[in-house]
């Protein structure tokens, strides 16, 4: 007994196959590609904007060797960090407080 099945696949399924997965690209390209431009588009539309208040009043300022994103909304106040922005704050806060120390060393040595 043979129990070998043979499938035969007319040439027009194999056209009406390639062209659905064809379809099936095209379709995730453009969807991907219109997520892109949505995103481009809100970032641009909310550039400056506070994350807590929504309002456009975030305004760049030094603290020790970092810049930093501050919201001057009154009553808001929000403080907005990039990426390792509050690692860099940290390592200017030691580096301003071994300064302090070693300036009051310095000055109440001569004191002694
Ligand atoms: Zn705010």
């Amino acid at each position: 007994m043979n129990n070998k099945v043979k499938v035969v696949l007319q040439t027009a399924d194999h056209e009406a196959l390639f062209f659905k997965e064809h379809e099936k690209r095209q379709i995730q390209a453009l969807r991907e590609k219109a997520a892109l431009e949505a995103d481009k588009k809100y970032r641009e539309e909310h550039k400056g904007h506070c994350f807590r208040c929504g309002t456009k009043s975030l305004a760049e300022i030094r603290h020790g060797d970092v810049i930093i994103d501050i919201c001057i909304n009154e009553g808001c106040g929000a403080i907005h960090l990039d990426k390792g922005e509050l690692e860099a704050c940290q390592k200017s806060l030691q580096k301003s407080n071994r300064l302090l120390t070693s300036i009051k060393e310095a000055v109440s040595s001569v004191f002694k």
